[in-house]
């Protein structure tokens, strides 16, 4: 990997591989600091375009589209973790890139991404690899039900996913998820269902010379797979909340991870906590940082991956952040006056397209 002798200045460029709402929150945060943002995105209607006048369209295997977009950036991150990996290794030859291309392949494959997990003695939920209808069945009668087989790849917001209940279940749901016309079945894995009292997660950042800072977990609720709302406070307790943080340094230094960072969790009846997956990337259940806190996560990542000193994390207030999806933006009005309110510049509203988010903000301690 190209190294970052020294930090990228005011002036410079930070490159966002990704145009959606994160690439866009991204720029906003990088332009407060008074750098510049260049945007890669293989559509033309990309929301981060609206606020960023430097821009490229191109295929994310478009190597000489990526080599020339580095060739305008300080530094290089990206939004997503569906992008080839093979396209980050290649700009990482000619700009600083962060997160690594090894961070971004561990995790964007659930497979690695669990056994990395579990290999660090954090807990998963059981898991079986399933690349064969032989092995969906086997797996699920190694692991009983219900379960839920997922790809190992491009799954997001539940797709990607489906519950099952019997073998037959598994071998016909791993049978629906086709690749490329022609390719067969999609690679698997196979989760046994973790029967957990409630959803959090962690956002954290880790800045190049190991330097490590964490948000407080939010509680999060799910509507149809999508995330719903994240409260924080939630019902974590200070101890399960050290060690959601503990979970996420001990990731991320594994990782050699340069970058912020989310961690997913199930917290049990128990009160144990469950790893569900890692982003390798600013997170939807982070963004009431833009508002609780001194630093957002999106200027924690633009500081860590411009090689500046981390933000505080420290949360000033409560806060209750509520995503806005599909045609729920038409009430723009009644949203507008309900808290600091987040529109990401979408046209199309989509049913499960996310819009924007709207943030409420209560003193602390006072929920
Ligand atoms: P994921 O894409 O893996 O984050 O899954 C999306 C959502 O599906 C999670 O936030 C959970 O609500 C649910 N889910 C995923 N995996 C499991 C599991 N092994 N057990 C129970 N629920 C799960």
């Amino acid at each position: 990997m190209t190294n970052l002798e020294k930090p990228v200045p005011p002036g410079g460029t930070i490159g966002i591989v990704g145009g959606g709402q994160l690439g866009r929150m991204l720029a906003m945060a990088a332009a407060r600091l008074g750098l510049q943002t260049c945007i890669f995105n293989d559509a033309p209607d990309a929301p981060a375009f609206q606020v960023t006048p430097h821009h490229v369209v191109a295929p994310y295997e478009d190597l000489a589209a990526l080599e020339a977009f580095a060739d305008r950036c300080d530094a290089v991150t990206f939004e997503s973790e569906n992008l080839p990996a093979h396209a980050i290794a290649r700009l990482a030859q000619h700009v600083w890139v962060a997160p690594g291309a090894e961070a971004l392949a561990i995790t964007q494959d659930r497979l690695t991404e669990k056994s990395f997990v579990e290999k660090l003695g954090l807990k998963t939920a059981p898991f079986r690899e399933v690349s064969s209808a032989e092995q969906a069945r086997a797996a699920f009668d190694d692991l009983g039900g219900p379960a839920i087989l997922k790809t190992r790849r491009f799954g997001y917001d539940g797709k990607g996913q489906a519950k099952v209940t019997s073998a037959e279940e598994c071998v016909a749901a791993f049978g629906n998820f086709k690749g490329a016309p022609m390719q067969g079945s999609m690679p698997c894995i196979l989760e046994g269902f973790v029967d957990f009292a409630f959803e959090a997660s962690v956002v954290a950042a880790r800045a190049r010379d190991g330097a490590f800072a964490a948000y407080d977990p939010p509680e999060n609720l799910h509507e149809h797979h999508i995330l719903r709302r994240s409260t924080v406070p939630g019902r974590l307790t200070e101890a399960q909340g050290h060690q959601a943080k503990a979970i996420a340094h001990k990731i991320a230094a594994a990782l050699d991870y340069v970058g912020v960072l989310a961690v997913e969790l199930f917290v049990g009846h128990d009160g144990g906590l469950t790893v569900n997956e890692i982003a390798p990337r600013v997170h939807n259940s982070g963004h009431w940082t833009i508002e609780a806190c001194q630093c957002s996560q999106f200027e924690q990542h633009i500081r860590a991956v411009a090689g500046w000193p981390l933000g505080s994390p420290v949360r000033h207030a409560d806060a209750v952040m509520e995503n806005i999806i599909g045609a729920e933006a038409d009430a723009w009005e009644s949203l507008a006056r309900s808290g600091a309110l987040h529109l990401y510049g979408k046209k199309a509203a989509r049913p499960g397209r996310k819009m924007g988010h709207v943030t409420r903000l209560l003193p602390r301690g006072s929920k």
